[in-house]
C-alpha cells in the first residue's frame, strides 16, 4: 500500500456529522473523500431555520464549514454518488463508487441561473411541496449549496419531460446520445452565455478509491405519516415540523412568513402535536429532539409576532441537554401553552380551513376541543431508507430500528463489527447537532488512528 493510499478516509454522508469528520480528518493531514448521494453537502442542518438551544441561524453556522470543506486541499467532495462495493484487503478498503451524472459540467457551471430562468417546467419541491415550494427541472439544490451548481432532473436526460413542455421542437433523439442539442432550452441558454455547461448527454462515472477507514454519517430523516393521520395531506393547514421549520426560514418558499398553506394568510393560532409519529403502527422510541424543536418553533413564532397563540400537546417533556430546560421554560414564559394530553381527532371546517382538535386533558380527565388555524405535527426521526443497502455493501449491521449498530456501545462507541468502519451523527440514532459534531470529531480521530 502506498503512503497516499494509507492516508485516505471515506466519509459517507455530507451532513454536519460528515462535514465535521471530513474537516477533522483533513486537518490531521489525511485525505478525506466526503461522499453524499445528493447533489450538495449540508444535510438537514442546511434546511433548518435556527438551532436550539441558542437559536443561532443554522445555515450561518454550517455554510462557512461547507465552504471550508470545498476549499480544503485535503478534501474531495464526491456528490450525487453511491457506494456500490467495498472489499477489505490487507488492512485497507477498496471502494467502488458510482457517481451519477448531474448533466452539468462541474468545471464550467457557476450557477448563474440563466438555464433555470429559461426552463419552462416547474415541479413541486421534494422538501417544501406541502408549503407551496416548487423548483425548476434544472435548479440549484438550495442557495448555499456546495458544490454550488445546477443539476438536471434525470427525466430530462431522455427527453421524457418534453410532453410536459421541457423542450421545444420536434427532436426525437435520445439526449444521452446527442451532443448537438439546440432543442433543450437550458442547453441553449447556457451556450448563449458562452459556457456550454449543461450536458444532457453526460454519463455516470465509476470511481475506485482505496482508503484506510470509512465513517458512516448518513443521518436521519423526518418520520413519514400515513396519509390522513391527524389530517396530514388531507387538510392543507396540517403540516409536519420540517415543513414548519421551512415556513419560518427566510430562505424557504414563504420567505419566512408564518402563513397558512390554504390561503397564504398569517396564522394567529397554531397547535403542535408532539410524538405524532409514535403509537401502535408508528415509532417505538423517543426521537429526542422534537420537544426542543417545538420549543424553538414556538419561541421563533412569538418573535415573529408575540400575539400568535401557540399550544403544544404533549405527554413527556424531553429536556435532555445543557440549557434545554431553560429553553423550554423560555417558551412557557412567552405564553406558549403546554397541554398534557394526546389529541385523538382532528377535523376541518371546509370553509375556513381551520382545524378542530379533540383531546383528553390529562390534568383533569375532561374531553375538550379547540379550534386552531394551523397544526404542526412533530413526527419524529427515522433512519434513512438507504441504510439497508449501504449496510449490506459495508457488511455491517443495523439495529432493529434501522440505524447503524455500534458493536460495543459502552466500551467501543462509534465502532462497528468491522474494524476500520466507524459511525457518527444520525446514522447511530436520533441526535441533535452538538452531539453529532462531538461524535464526528471522535469518529474522525478513530479513523485516522486506525492501525
Ligand atoms: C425539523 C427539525 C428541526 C431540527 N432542529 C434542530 C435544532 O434546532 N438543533 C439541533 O441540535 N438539532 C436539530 N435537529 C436535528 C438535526 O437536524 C440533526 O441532529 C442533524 O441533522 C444530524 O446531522 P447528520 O449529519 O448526522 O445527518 P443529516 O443532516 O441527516 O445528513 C446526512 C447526509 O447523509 C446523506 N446520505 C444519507 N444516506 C446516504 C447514503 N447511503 N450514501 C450517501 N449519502 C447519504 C444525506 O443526503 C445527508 O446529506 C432538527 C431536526 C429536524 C427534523
Amino acid at each position: 500500500m502506498s503512503e497516499a493510499e494509507k492516508e485516505s478516509v471515506l466519509i459517507v454522508g455530507g451532513g454536519i456529522a460528515g462535514i465535521t469528520a471530513a474537516l477533522n480528518v483533513a486537518d490531521y493531514g489525511y485525505k478525506a473523500y466526503l461522499l453524499d448521494d445528493t447533489p450538495s453537502i449540508g444535510g438537514l442542518m442546511a434546511r433548518l431555520d435556527k438551532t436550539f438551544p441558542t437559536n443561532d441561524c443554522s445555515i450561518c453556522i454550517e455554510a462557512p464549514k461547507m465552504y471550508e470543506v470545498k476549499s480544503h486541499e485535503n478534501i474531495e467532495i464526491v456528490a450525487n454518488a453511491d457506494v456500490r462495493k467495498v472489499e477489505a484487503v490487507d488492512g485497507h478498503f477498496k471502494v467502488r463508487v458510482l457517481k451519477r451524472a448531474i448533466f452539468i459540467d462541474e468545471e464550467k457551471c457557476n450557477a448563474c441561473g440563466k438555464c433555470v430562468e429559461k426552463c419552462p417546467v416547474t415541479i413541486p419541491d421534494e422538501l417544501d411541496a406541502r408549503i407551496g415550494g416548487t423548483r425548476k427541472l434544472i435548479s440549484v439544490p438550495f442557495p448555499q449549496a456546495v458544490p454550488n451548481m445546477n443539476y438536471v432532473n434525470i427525466l430530462c436526460r431522455t427527453g421524457k419531460m418534453r410532453d410536459k413542455g421541457a423542450c421545444v421542437g420536434g427532436c426525437v433523439v435520445d439526449c444521452s446520445q446527442c451532443r448537438e442539442c439546440g432543442v433543450a432550452m437550458c442547453v441553449k441558454a447556457c451556450r448563449d452565455e458562452g459556457k456550454g455547461a449543461v450536458m444532457l448527454w453526460q454519463k455516470d462515472q465509476w470511481l475506485d478509491l482505496k482508503v484506510k477507514s470509512i465513517i458512516v454519517a448518513t443521518g436521519v430523516k423526518t418520520a413519514p405519516l400515513e396519509k390522513g393521520t391527524w389530517g396530514l395531506d388531507v387538510y392543507p393547514n396540517v403540516i409536519d415540523y420540517m415543513n414548519f421549520e421551512r415556513t419560518m426560514n427566510s430562505g424557504g418558499p414563504t420567505l419566512g412568513e408564518i402563513v397558512r398553506p390554504s390561503d397564504g394568510h398569517h396564522a394567529h393560532k397554531i397547535a403542535w402535536i408532539q410524538c405524532a409519529g409514535r403509537g401502535e403502527k408508528g415509532l417505538n422510541y423517543c426521537s429526542k429532539v422534537c420537544c426542543m424543536v417545538a420549543a424553538k418553533q414556538t419561541i421563533i413564532t412569538k418573535e415573529h409576532d408575540p400575539n400568535v397563540e401557540c399550544a403544544v400537546f404533549y405527554n413527556n417533556q424531553t429536556c435532555y441537554g445543557k440549557g434545554f430546560d431553560e429553553f423550554y421554560k423560555k417558551a412557557s414564559s412567552l405564553g406558549v401553552r403546554y397541554i398534557v394530553g394526546k389529541p385523538f381527532d382532528v377535523t376541518e371546517d371546509p370553509e375556513t380551513h381551520n382545524l378542530t382538535i379533540r383531546y383528553e386533558d390529562e390534568s383533569t380527565g375532561e374531553i375538550k376541543e379547540e379550534e386552531f388555524e394551523m397544526l404542526v405535527l412533530s413526527t419524529g426521526l427515522v433512519p434513512n431508507e438507504r441504510n439497508e443497502r449501504l449496510a449490506k455493501v459495508l457488511k455491517i449491521e443495523l439495529d432493529h430500528n434501522g440505524f447503524f449498530k455500534e458493536a460495543e456501545p459502552l466500551s467501543k462507541p462509534l465502532e462497528t463489527a468491522v474494524p476500520g468502519i466507524y459511525l457518527a451523527g444520525g446514522a447511530t440514532g436520533p441526535i441533535d447537532i452538538s452531539e453529532s459534531v462531538a461524535q464526528a470529531t471522535a469518529a474522525g480521530m478513530k479513523a485516522v488512528s486506525k492501525r
